[in-house]
């Protein structure tokens, strides 16, 4: 099996197999899963292709999207990131399966310790449905190289939300370079995919203690 519309749908029934013993994700039919995991994960594909090469990571990867999609179309060497031991231990076995193994990774752990082992080693990450724009740049920033650039899935952004990451953005080293709207083939789920740039050092040490990005987001300083 080296098709790869073949192994993103075989990858597809695998998870929606394993759901029925650990809960890795909402949707249950193969047909929205075509569309809220397959076709979701793969919109940011532009993104991925003007990134720089190199490593890609996917952040609270959960039941590895839009991280295994995307990793199988581009080709990239990945690490998929989600510190639930339980769902990067069924992920890992299901691409040991499928013989991805090699070109696709599993950290089970926090981002925040992966960042600790990796500092400044990745030239792309994505996240979706994981936490708030100024909890994600701060992650994002000590695992990025010069250059490199988060993409965030987002659902619908608040200006509130939008400024508190423009606030922050220098402080962290990040700085905003793309954001675009589309509507999902269903005709109702609407994304808005947002892209960070790494431009510098960040002008605090990062990471911050383990849970402070999501628990106690940074605020510009006065
Ligand atoms: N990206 C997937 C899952 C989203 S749920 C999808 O869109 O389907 C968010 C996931 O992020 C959860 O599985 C949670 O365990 C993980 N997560 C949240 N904060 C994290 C952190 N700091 N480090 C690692 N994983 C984290």
């Amino acid at each position: 099996m080296n098709n790869k519309t073949d192994l993103l749908e075989k990858y597809l029934q695998m998870i929606l197999e394993a759901n029925n013993r650990v809960n890795l994700t909402r949707i249950d039919s193969i047909e929205q899963a075509r569309i809220l995991h397959l076709e979701d994960s793969l919109v940011t594909l532009p993104e991925m292709k003007s990134a720089p090469e190199g490593l890609y990571g996917d952040l609270g990867t959960g039941g590895g999207f839009p991280g295994v999609p995307l990793a199988i179309t581009t080709g990239r060497e990945t690490i998929l990131v989600d510190s639930v031991k339980k769902k990067m231990a069924i992920v890992e076995s299901i691409l040991d399966q499928m013989n991805l193994s090699s070109q696709i990774k599993t950290y089970a752990g926090r981002i925040e310790e992966l960042s600790l082992e990796k500092k400044g080693n990745f030239s792309v990450l994505t996240a979706r449905a994981l936490t708030q724009l100024p909890s994600l740049i701060e992650l994002a920033a000590p695992l990025l190289k010069k250059g490199g650039q988060l993409i965030c899935y987002k659902a619908n952004v608040s200006e509130e939300e939008m400024k508190a990451a423009l606030d922050i953005d220098e402080l962290v080293g990040m700085k905003q370079t793309s954001q675009r709207e589309l509507t999902l083939s269903d005709g109702v789920t609407h994304r808005e995919i947002i892209v960070f740039t790494k431009t510098g050092k960040p002008k605090l040490k990062l990471p911050r203690r383990i849970g402070l990005a999501q628990h106690s987001p940074l605020k510009p300083r006065s």
